[in-house]
């Protein structure tokens, strides 16, 4: 595969852009594999990645039932950051925050990592606290944040309204670190990686079975026919429950659609991501100047992939008294994505009572930020059968009550 860079560029521009390659190939599925990862979204792509770069297990597929990156990877608001409170978490997430510092340069890829600053706002005295509380753990856990003032607030952010009648800005968690990246440019860029290395990404092909001799995993069936495999690894984020069903086992998993929506296009005013968990809204600025804007996850358990009215009045609301422009801004567009969610609000990187079965999921409304670490962790698991990383988020806490709780870390859709 040709690499990227500015000559390929000029040289292309030279030739009226005709000498590009396709990013990745479109194979027919070979009749096994070593390994088979199930789900083209980011975390299976990172797994199937560093499967490849780091253990040189390249006899990979990857099968996606839809397009590579349609589900929530192309769908979520893209905020990266690691101002987790427990231990477990703060080193996967900073692992992958770490991770994305160099993501476009290992991919050869543009992935638009902006690591612009982010800042969670405290409009309580109880999230003045918490997030204290939060800016020590991280001290010590090596993560790099801080709680800063208000009035630092107000000048990282000159459009915010810091004394709002209801809920005025108090300080805030403020991680420098944090950012953005181009969510399709991460799918994209590791599936070009991917299918570099010789992997299969097979899209437009669903997996409807898991097949298992005597407790082991020995292939999938799929729309495409039977595919054989010595490994398999689920990756499929809001579908998992059903994954699991067909491989035998259940999973603390419940699946419902979160919601986001953007603005017309705007001038730049806001070169920071912005939570408000208090008021339950959050907001960044792209790079062509919509303002995009986290919703809220359905209150009932759902597999749709839709937006719907009521959740762009509650979110505007919100956000209304803190930012006040956003009462003149026109909404652009709106959309749904189908997370799945644990009851700790923290992941499962696990092996499964099936052998040779692997399953990551449960990142819920947050793992975008993740999927380098992830992709890290679990192509770790499959290939060593452990991983230090992914210690912790085994599905087993569950049964044995080592619940890793981030219902503060993850109380905003983020
Ligand atoms: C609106 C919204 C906003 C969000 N905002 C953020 C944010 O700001 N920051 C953040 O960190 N996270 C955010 N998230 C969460 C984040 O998007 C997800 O945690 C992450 O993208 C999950 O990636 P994944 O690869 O596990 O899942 P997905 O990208 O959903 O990939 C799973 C894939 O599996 C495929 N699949 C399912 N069943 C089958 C089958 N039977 N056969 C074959 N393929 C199958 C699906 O088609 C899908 O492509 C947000 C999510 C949403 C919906």
């Amino acid at each position: 595969m040709k690499r990227y860079s500015v000559f390929a560029v000029a040289r292309e521009g030279a030739r009226h852009h005709t000498g590009w390659e396709r990013a990745w190939r479109s194979p027919e599925p070979k009749k096994s594999y070593d390994v088979i990862i199930v789900g083209a979204g980011g975390h299976g792509l990172a797994t199937a990645y560093y499967l490849g770069k780091n253990f040189g297990i390249t006899n990979v597929a990857v099968i996606e039932k839809g397009w590579l990156g349609g589900g929530n990877t192309g769908r979520n608001t893209t905020i990266i950051r690691s101002n987790y409170l427990q231990d477990s978490s703060a080193a996967i997430y900073e692992k992958a925050r770490d991770l994305y510092e160099t993501l476009s340069q290992d991919l050869n890829y543009n992935v638009m990592f902006s690591p612009r600053g982010l800042i969670m706002l405290a409009q309580t005295h109880h999230e003045v606290r918490g997030y204290q509380r939060t800016a020590h753990a991280n001290a010590l856990q090596g993560v790099k944040t801080e709680f800063i003032s208000r009035e630092k607030v107000k000048e990282l952010v000159p459009i915010i309204n810091i004394d709002g009648p209801r809920y005025p800005v108090l300080g805030g968690l403020w991680q420098r670190r944090g950012g953005t990246a181009r969510h399709d440019a991460v799918a994209w860029g590791y599936a070009r990686a991917c299918s570099d290395m010789g992997m299969d990404i097979i899209q437009k092909c669903e997996v409807t079975g898991v097949r298992r001799i005597a407790g082991r995993v020995v292939g999938v069936e799929t729309t495409k026919g039977s595919i054989d495999c010595n490994k398999l690894g689920i990756v499929v984020a809001g579908h998992s429950g059903v994954l699991a069903e067909q491989a035998g086992f259940r999973l603390p998993i419940e699946s419902a659609a979160l919601q986001a929506l953007v603005s017309e296009p705007i001038k730049p005013c806001m070169d920071v991501v912005v939570m408000a968990n208090t008021v339950h809204g959050y907001m960044s600025q792209s790079d062509k100047g919509e303002m995009v804007i986290g919703g809220g996850t359905d209150s009932f358990n759902n597999y749709t992939q839709r937006g719907s009215f009521h959740h762009i009045e509650e979110t505007v609301r919100a956000l209304v008294e803190t930012f006040p422009m956003v009462s003149r801004l026109k909404m652009l567009r709106q959309w749904g994505g189908i997370v799945d969610m644990t009851g700790d609000r923290s992941p499962i990187i696990s092996k499964t009572p099936l052998e040779n079965c692997f399953i990551n999921c449960g990142w819920g409304t947050g793992g975008f930020k993740a999927i380098p670490g992830s992709g890290w962790a679990m192509a770790e698991l499959m290939a060593k059968g452990y991983s230090p990383l992914a210690a912790e988020f085994s599905v087993d806490r569950f049964k044995e009550g080592r619940f890793i709780d981030e219902s503060v870390a993850a109380g905003v859709a983020h």
